[in-house]
């Protein structure tokens, strides 16, 4: 045994910093241990790099704009391996904030993988050699946050494809995409390489994608993809891949259409928990059918002094879903704050998709089977950044409330701007707003999200 902690943090992920360093603001001796790069999926191959890649596909679209503006551009000599460069540079910046955080707050970070010995130890594997260390829990309290992992299917020739991992490892704009998947990185990594260029198939299993979001939502976005040159292919099963003389893919699906010549193939079908080899079996932690570890609504799993949060607990798989579970764990065992937990109700969320999606509370068909009577409003419109185009997306934004007092229970927008409008609207639903409430907010114009408070 080497050291003593109070805190020991498996995966140094969104919700294992943020749970250490508020740990650490109280005094606690924190310990995590990373077996990547410090940051997560968030950092490294989630949230940043793909919101880096949507802000480049949303430049491209604006070039594409900028002629019925006036202005004589042209969007040739994007320049792929320029951008990634850079994208990969800022990366490394921040994974080197992260360092001097911990550094700074006195948290020792132990790089190698680590798995429970027992609900008291530790054991932290080098990758290089495989010598490894053990370190001692005193407190007993250990997190368990490390995250998941892309899937692959087990289908005949799944190999030749990536992942959203390897999406972010492209060293060239691939010209001919196809992206199975119906989950919002599917949707996001198929909006971004058409914008960017690729011509873009989508595969679904069912009838439509984003399959928990308002049916609204999914059936705007799906007509702008679509209008947007995406092909989608709805209710495909995959059968198996197979490598082209010229070393192209053909994929064999269930679909008519002959899918032949592709030069990226990326599944996007979901994730799997990293609960493999973390050692649960040592302390008697089992994990639900879907491969996540259960907890209660303080983060406490079945065996005493042990946590989870983030996405391995599947629950709201988003990064301030996990940064604020674990402060508030850190806060109770920590700060004496014995009922601090966090609510999962009215998790707002963006779907950076082009147009993007911002969303709060429940879809029409949750808070019709919740509440019965709903009353839905509705405002289809043209944003005026398109005012002087040819081209008229869609924009909607639709409101529902429940109640003879009509209280907000869901707010859904999808159009341009929609990811900057429904933070600030998502804290009137927590706050309980009615939608007298909004009627009486004056608009602000000319917006998007006025629109939002002049609904009738
Ligand atoms: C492509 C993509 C885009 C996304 N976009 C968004 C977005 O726009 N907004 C949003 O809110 N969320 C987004 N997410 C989700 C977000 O990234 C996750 O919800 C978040 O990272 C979960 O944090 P976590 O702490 O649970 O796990 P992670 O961030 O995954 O961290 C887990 C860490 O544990 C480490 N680890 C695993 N096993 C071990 C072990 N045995 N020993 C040591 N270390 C270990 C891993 O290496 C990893 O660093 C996106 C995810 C992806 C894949």
């Amino acid at each position: 045994m080497n050291e003593i902690f109070d805190l020991i943090v498996l995966g140094a992920g969104s919700g294992g910093i943020a749970t250490a360093r508020r740990a650490a603001s109280y005094g606690a001796r924190v310990a995590i241990i990373e077996s990547g790069r410090l940051g997560g999926t968030c950092v490294n191959v989630g949230c940043v790099p793909k919101k880096v890649m949507w802000n480049a596909a949303s430049l491209a679209h604006g070039l594409e704009m900028a002629g019925d503006y006036g202005f004589k551009l042209s969007r040739h000599g994007f320049d792929w391996p320029v951008m990634k460069k850079k994208r990969d540079d800022y990366i490394v910046r921040l994974n080197e904030i992260y360092q001097r955080n911990l550094d700074l707050d006195e948290i020792k970070m132990f790089q190698g993988h680590g798995r429970l010995v027992d609900t008291h130890t530790i054991e932290v594997v080098d990758p290089h050699n495989q010598a490894s260390e053990k370190l001692a829990i005193e407190g007993r309290h250990v997190l368990i946050a490390t995250g998941g992992r892309p899937s692959v299917p087990d289908i005949p020739g799944a190999e030749y494809g990536i992942t959203s991992d390897g999406f972010f490892e492209l060293e060239e704009l691939p010209e001919r995409v196809v992206v199975v998947g119906a989950g919002y990185i599917a949707v996001e990594l198929a909006g971004v390489l058409n914008q960017l260029g690729s011509e873009v198939t989508m595969i679904l299993r069912n009838e439509s994608f984003l399959r928990t979001f308002d049916a609204s939502l999914r059936e705007t976005l799906m007509e702008e993809m679509m209008n947007a040159g995406v092909n989608i292919l709805s209710c495909t099963h995959m059968n198996r891949i197979e490598k082209q003389e010229n070393g192209n893919l053909h994929i064999v699906s269930s679909h008519s259409e002959d899918i032949r010549d592709i030069d990226c193939l990326i599944w996007a079908i979901g994730r799997s928990s990293n609960t493999d080899d973390i050692g649960l079996d040592k302390i008697g932690i089992e994990t639900t059918s879907a491969g996540f570890i259960e907890t209660d609504d303080q983060q406490n799993t079945a065996v005493d002094g042990v946590y989870a949060v983030g996405d391995i607990t599947g629950r709201a798989a988003l990064t301030p879903v996990a940064i604020a579970a674990g402060r508030r764990l850190a806060d109770r065992l920590f700060n004496h704050q014995t009922d601090a937990k966090l609510d999962y109700d009215n998790i707002p969320s963006v779907v950076f998709s082009h147009p993007p999606i911002g969303t709060v509370g429940m879809a029409e068909d949750e808070a019709r089977e919740r509440y019965g009577q709903v009353k839905i409003y509705q405002s289809r419109f043209t944003n005026m950044i398109n005012a002087l185009s040819e081209q008229k997306p869609k924009s909607l934004i639709k409101m529902i409330t429940a109640g003879a007092k009509e209280k907000v229970v869901g707010i859904h927008v999808i159009g341009e701007g929609a990811d900057e409008i429904v933070q600030g609207f998502a804290v009137a639903i927590r706050m309980g707003a009615h939608k007298t409430d909004l009627d009486n907010t004056v608009a602000i114009h000319p917006t998007a999200s006025e629109e939002l408070v002049l609904l009738s």
